[in-house]
């Protein structure tokens, strides 16, 4: 059966890879964003299809629409995005949260919201690798708060409408995720890396690179997400989507070096952020289990697909997030 689903975020990184997928296998998609870190480009070639729909639409306001699934992904996702507008930030978790639930509530739609590892903050050693059993290490009021407790916010929503108002609803724990169409100014890890490897610039590291990060590819977190959504009513997560395999920043600076055969040098470039996690890495033992899901695409891989990608577009038409959106 043909269903009818909103991707809020639609125009985003994830969201279009979502996109594209659902459209692929012919679903009615319609897209809502507002273009606070992304840009048309990313879901132009799904204009012309007649299966597809965009539409700019901000989710800290109210959206009316007649939907049998909702996957809500609307939030900027890099620390440099979420950290521009901080109260913007949480009330798009919060409110875009609530708007979302209390559409899927009228019109009975499930919907699966995206989550973040943020919620565990930065976890001491014994909770190591995270566990959605964890209950997090987060600062309820440093320069990461916006996003983390935000997004714990929504996470209580969503149980909250479940328990309270039989909404179907599913959430993911997405870790850090990476591939085409990354903005290449968010200042994320990997494509602050691959943009400064492919210009020769400096590969700039925060702190001393010890600190790791587990990177999974996008291909496979969509295949994370799609199964999330089609799994049984009884599960409604969380659950971690994420790729276990875990590196240094360094080691990450140094595979992205030997990839793109740079010339750049690896430097120091500031000391570690307030409040940057110091290790993450995902117990995904929950995905393989109740959704036979795990990731399959190795970081040398996925990062020649990323690298390929940068190389392809001209960055220079990107736009940094301005007051006007
Ligand atoms: P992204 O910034 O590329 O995508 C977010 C999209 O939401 C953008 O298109 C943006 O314009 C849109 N948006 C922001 N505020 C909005 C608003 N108020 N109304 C409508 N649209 C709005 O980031 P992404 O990496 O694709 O992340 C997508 C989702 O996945 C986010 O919810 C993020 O928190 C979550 N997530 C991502 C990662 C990751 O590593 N990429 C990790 C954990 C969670
Ligand atoms: N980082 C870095 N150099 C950069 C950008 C980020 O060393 O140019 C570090 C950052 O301090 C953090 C890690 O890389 O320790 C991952 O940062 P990112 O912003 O990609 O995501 P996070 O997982 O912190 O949300």
């Amino acid at each position: 059966m043909i269903k009818r689903i909103l991707v809020t975020g639609g125009a985003g990184f994830i969201g279009s890879h979502l996109c594209d997928r659902l459209v692929d296998a012919g679903q009615d998609v319609i897209c809502v964003d507002n273009f606070f870190t992304s840009q048309i480009s990313n879901v132009e070639h799904l204009l012309g299809r007649r299966n597809f729909e965009l539409i700019r639409h901000d989710v800290t306001h109210p959206l009316f629409l007649e939907v049998d699934e909702i996957y809500n992904f609307a939030c900027p996702a890099a620390p440099g995005h979420y950290q521009y507008n901080p109260i913007k930030t949480i009330k798009t978790s919060v409110m875009g949260a609530i708007h979302m639930l209390g559409l899927a509530k009228r019109v009975r739609a499930k919907i699966l919201h995206a989550s973040t590892s943020e919620v565990y903050g930065d976890p001491p050693p014994e909770h190591h690798p995270q566990p959605e059993t964890y209950r997090g290490n987060v600062n309820p009021i440093g320069p990461r708060a916006c996003y983390d407790e935000g997004k714990r916010a929504a996470e209580t929503l969503m149980f909250d409408y479940r328990r309270q108002n039989n909404v179907n609803i599913r959430v993911i724990r997405i870790f850090n995720t990476y591939g085409p169409r990354m903005h290449p100014f968010d200042g994320r890890v990997v494509s602050n890396f691959i943009r400064q490897a492919v210009a020769g610039d400096d590969i700039t590291i925060y702190g001393d690179g010890s600190q790791s990060r587990s990177f999974c590819y996008v291909d496979d977190l969509i295949d994370g997400v799609l199964k999330m959504m089609d799994a049984p009513d009884d599960f409604p997560g969380p659950v971690n989507l994420g790729n276990p395999d875990e590196f240094t920043i360094r080691e990450l600076a140094e595979r992205v070096i030997e990839l793109t055969g740079s010339s750049s040098r690896i430097v120091q470039a500031r000391p570690l952020p307030e409040d940057d996690p110091l290790h993450r890495q995902p117990d995904i033992a929950l995905a393989r289990q109740r959704l036979d899901w795990e990731p399959k695409v190795a970081l040398r891989e996925g990062l020649k697909r990323t690298i390929d990608w940068f190389r392809s577009v001209d960055i220079s038409t990107f736009r940094a997030p301005t007051p006007n959106y």
